[in-house]
């Protein structure tokens, strides 16, 4: 009988645990081919969402847990759970019911046609305020045209994926991790399943517009070197303008004498050029800052406390584990 693990990142979900649990439970029973395990990654929840999960994997022998020793962030929290799952098939899911598990046999249908994953893509944004949708529209563009990797409108992280495809993605072990743009960078075969926006059922979002902000900023300068382009070709058409200008000036200097008032055009090139120069030191410290990160070489996430059995999973050497 195939496996299929299913990694879901949570952090303070302590609402909306169970729920979850005996919603997912209930499609899975539907799906008698193959054989489903839980993996709860606990991403540093500092409500009883780790006691939750230890409730449930004393009561389920299919549901493991791994938890962190603070909040890594959602990221790191697929990165985990799919580094522990062994399954034929890894489905990725947030634990809110925004990812409707009523999916699962429309999943599984796409990979018995041959596709290597199928992800599900949101066609409404309901519930969702009117300013975070544009920015969003937005920012798929702007990655689009600037990255080779083709974001898809309304994508979502939910998505089942093969096991070869689960391992180039575990190939990818880059620190600042933007796994809609990974998901599109690794390739393979994709179909794309259409849903209907769901709310949150209990419980909050945990994205702030900050955060989101960051979040897409690193998803661009992850994948492409174009706003480093843009700076060089910025630079260069304002050298040319200054070119042209210093000719102008020197010209008319010669031709009809030193012209005294000036201030409105100094003043606009002087602040046109401090702001294009921020900018571009901006977007070079961007990418400073992601090799910085990079080569400190930090663990994605450190584990604290864990039911999967580590030493038959081959991570560990037998003599780290005590300390675990
Ligand atoms: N999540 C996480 N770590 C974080 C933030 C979120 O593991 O630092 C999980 C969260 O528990 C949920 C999923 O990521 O299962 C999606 O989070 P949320 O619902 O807040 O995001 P949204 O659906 O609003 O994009
Ligand atoms: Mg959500």
């Amino acid at each position: 009988m195939k496996t299929i693990d299913l990694v879901v990142p949570c952090y303070n979900e302590e609402d909306v645990l169970h729920m979850f649990f005996e919603e997912t439970n209930k499609v899975i029973l539907t799906i008698p081919d193959y054989q489903f395990r839980y993996i709860f990654v606990d991403d540093g929840s500092r409500d009883n969402t780790l006691s939750i999960l230890m409730e449930l994997a004393e009561k389920h022998d299919n549901v493991k847990y791994i938890s962190f020793s603070r909040n890594f962030g959602k990221e790191a929290g697929i990165y985990a759970g799919l580094k522990y799952s062994q399954g034929d098939y890894v489905i990725v899911m947030d634990a809110d019911l925004q990812h409707p598990p009523a999916l699962f046999p429309a999943m599984l249908q796409g990979i018995n046609e041959g596709y290597d994953c199928c992800a599900a893509m949101r066609t409404s944004r309901k519930g969702e305020s009117k300013i975070r949708s544009a920015f969003s529209r937005t920012f798929y563009r702007l990655s689009n045209r600037l990255t080779n990797v083709d974001l898809v409108q309304g994508a979502v992280d939910y998505r089942i994926m093969t096991r070869q495809m689960v391992n180039s993605v575990l190939d990818m072990s880059e620190r600042q991790r933007f796994s809609k743009g990974i998901f599109a960078w690794v390739g393979y075969k994709t179909k794309w399943i259409p849903y209907e926006n769901v709310e949150r059922p209990l419980g909050t979002t945990k994205w702030s517009f900050l955060g989101l902000f960051k979040y897409a900023v690193s998803g661009i300068t992850g994948f492409s070197v174009a706003p480093l382009r843009m700076v060089t070709f910025m630079g260069s058409l304002i050298s040319i303008g200054a070119f042209i200008y210093i000719i102008i000036t020197i010209a008319h200097t010669l031709v009809s004498g030193i012209d005294v008032p000036g201030y409105a055009t100094t003043l606009c090139a002087v602040l046109f050029l401090g702001g294009i120069l921020e900018l571009s030191i901006g977007i070079l410290g961007e990418y400073i800052a992601n090799i910085y990160m990079e080569v400190k070489e930090r663990p994605i996430f450190i584990l604290k406390n864990t039911n999967i059995d580590l030493i038959a999973h081959n991570e560990f050497e037998r003599d780290k584990i005590s300390s675990l």
